[in-house]
């Protein structure tokens, strides 16, 4: 019973958000059938999951997240430490939105959906207004989560290279900590629409990382590369540097090592190390690149 009605309240908005939709295979346009599919006008049928997702992948694809990757993360989130970066967003979306319009705010490779849940739920407390939230994800499990723990956004499993909705439908598109397909972004975002991309800084959980890579290129960590490709990309509005320590719980630190691409391929031994060391305090640093499209 209780599935069954988180399934209605996400199929009652993916309903009315309908002309969001584009079909991933022939490009059409989408409905939703009896509260249950989400179908083009070649008959292309994608069903919405109990959990009030909709897969639009043709195929199951694999990713290095599983579900662990995802349950840490959102303990990491819910404990507060990416709080501050969550502020940084959420005044952005604020500043760069003046008007009583409805949008819509994208948030690309969304994972189990923290981020963007915590930065609307921050936008509702300061300010609200009509966004509508819509997360996507290759991870099946990511999704799935996210689904779950808020129905009223829209939730999709999706290849970020072919992302199933029509053209400049977007205000606002995040890309947090995440890899990123510009000509979809490109072609998503309305007319003043903004990319608001979050990349790691060079301090970012540098505690860790300092014991994880000692002795190797990993350890020094460099976004340039990253930037310089953004810059050719959009129209670089602005750069926003965001650190700050955040204390913490020894209980935090396997769900932090677990949580990032960070511990992969480092052996179990400097993964003990870590455990054993203790920490107090940790390092975030980010960088938040804010841009438009090129005209
Ligand atoms: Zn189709």
């Amino acid at each position: 019973m209780f599935q069954k009605s988180k399934k209605l309240i996400s199929a009652a908005v993916l309903e009315k958000h309908q002309d969001l939709f584009r079909c991933p295979l022939c490009k059409k346009t989408m409905q939703v059938v009896y509260l249950q599919s989400l179908v083009c006008s070649n008959h292309h049928c994608f069903d919405i999951s109990k959990q009030g997702y909709v897969n639009l992948l043709s195929r199951g694809m694999r990713t290095k997240y599983d579900k662990k990757t995802f349950e840490y993360r959102r303990l990491i989130s819910k404990n507060g430490l990416f709080n501050p970066l969550y502020g940084a967003v959420s005044q952005i979306i604020m500043n760069n939105h003046l008007s009583n319009e409805p949008i819509r705010v994208l948030d690309a490779g969304c994972g189990e959906g923290s981020h963007l849940n915590n930065i609307h739920t921050e936008i509702n407390r300061t300010k609200p207004m009509d966004l509508m939230a819509v997360g996507i994800d290759i991870s099946k499990e990511g999704i799935s989560s996210a689904a779950a723990e808020n129905p009223s956004a829209i939730w999709c499993v999706t290849d970020i290279a072919n992302c199933p909705f029509q053209s400049q439908k977007f205000e606002f598109i995040l890309n947090i900590l995440s890899p990123a397909n510009y000509s979809e972004f490109q072609r998503l975002l309305s007319d003043h629409g903004l990319v608001i991309k979050v990349v790691p800084n060079q301090d970012y959980l540098k505690e860790l990382r300092e014991i994880l890579y000692m002795g190797s290129e990993k350890q020094n960590y460099s976004n340039s590369l990253t930037i310089n490709h953004f810059k050719k990309q959009f129209n670089l509005i602005d750069v926003e540097s965001i650190q700050y320590q955040v204390n913490l719980n020894t209980q935090l630190i396997k769900p932090l090592l677990g949580m990032t691409p960070l511990s992969w391929g480092t052996s179990e031994e400097r993964i003990e190390k870590v455990l054993q060391l203790n920490l107090k305090q940790v390092t975030m640093d980010f960088k938040v690149l804010i841009g438009s499209v090129k005209s």
